[in-house]
């Protein structure tokens, strides 16, 4: 049988390649459940610090539940997707509260909790609690409908759900976990995307339709992503003596509760900004052009535009910190990277 062949091949495959991550060595729930998160949108290799830091300031759920939302977001510099810190929070929370501070054991009652969808349920249950249920995201997804030559859409449910159940029918009772991590490292490093599967080196390249019909580079299919919006940005870094003015953003939408510098819409000129500080009556010394930048978020684009401005005296209004507080205490999203590259240089 086609799966009982594909299940033998790739344990033995594991056995032999599997990656040696932090969060492999001790299986415990909270450790998986914290690097699953983690790994939603980032690199393997840009999570690892990020995870240690992360375990030894925060080692278990109680401490998670109670940090303050400033220091969580900290943690997070650099990670993006800052909704995934915060869920985190929440689920510790929910946990303390309805749950006794211990996880849940099984795949059903995981996806109640806030932030833990169909993927991460699966992975906490089969790794941490031996549930024989699949893990089932968008790297699993490509394999599967390379196995099968599947044209199925796999951004849709409908698709995951389907192998979500197929995968029930095979996955080993005796360590779950272990099979769905084989899958995830065969698509992080042989079934890999943009045309670059390495199936001569694959496991299961015998059982695998669209490589002995030489169509693997047409799947899997995926419906186009929505193009992204463009927003225009200019950035102001005010600064005082060794102090640097920032503020907080709102407590909803991109990028929420982080700090940010000043910035205003549309493209400013030198000659923008020196009518519009004689408009208010800001006390600005000079104006110094820092460069160019952009940052791409899931669904739309920044392009920005940043200045130094020495001020005479603080501006009503912002927040002034100290320049080593700025990169210590306060979490400024990626997106400003340049800029706060430029002051880090300065
Ligand atoms: S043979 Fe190629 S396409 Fe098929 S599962 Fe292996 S790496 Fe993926």
């Amino acid at each position: 049988m086609k799966e009982e062949k594909i299940k033998q091949n790739l344990q033995t495959w594991y056995k032999k390649n599997k990656r040696d991550l932090p969060w492999r060595q001790n299986t415990n729930p909270y450790n998986v459940w914290i690097s699953e998160i983690m790994l939603q949108q980032t690199r393997v290799e840009a999570v690892i610090p990020y995870f240690q830091r992360f375990l030894t300031e925060l080692p278990n759920i109680s401490s998670l539940a109670t940090v303050k939302e400033d220091r969580l977001l900290k943690l997070w510099e650099g990670l993006g997707y800052y909704s995934r810190a915060k869920n985190l929070k929440k689920c510790a929370q929910v946990i303390e509260e309805n749950y006794h501070g211990k996880m849940p054991e099984t795949f059903e009652e995981l996806k109640k909790l806030p932030g833990i969808g169909f993927y991460t349920a699966g992975a906490i249950a089969s790794i941490s609690f031996h549930e024989p249920v699949g893990a089932i995201d968008g790297n699993v997804l490509r394999i599967f409908s390379r196995l099968y030559l599947d044209f199925d859409d796999i951004t849709k449910e409908k698709t995951k759900r389907k192998y979500f159940e197929k995968i029930k029918s095979f996955i080993p009772s005796e360590n779950p976990g272990e099979f769905n991590q084989a899958l995830m490292d065969l698509g992080a490093t042989i079934c890999i995307p943009n045309g670059k599967a390495k199936c001569e080196q694959c496991p299961i390249a015998k059982e695998c339709l669209a490589y002995q019909q030489g169509k693997v580079d047409m799947l899997p299919q995926k419906s186009p992503k929505k193009e992204r919006t463009v927003e225009e940005k200019t950035i102001f870094l005010y600064t005082y003596q060794d102090e640097i003015a920032i503020k907080k953003r709102p407590k909803t939408g991109l990028l929420a509760s982080l700090y940010e510098y000043p910035n205003q819409k549309g493209f400013w000129t030198e000659k923008d900004i020196q009518e519009d500080a004689k408009k208010k009556k800001l006390p600005i010394k000079n104006i110094l052009y820092v460069k160019e930048s952009s940052h791409i978020f899931s669904h739309i684009k920044w392009n920005m535009i940043g200045y130094e401005i020495p001020v005479k005296e603080k501006i009503e209004g912002f927040l002034w910190v100290k320049k080593e507080e700025l990169f210590s205490k306060y979490s400024i999203p990626t997106a400003f990277k340049t800029y706060t590259e430029y002051l880090k240089n300065k």
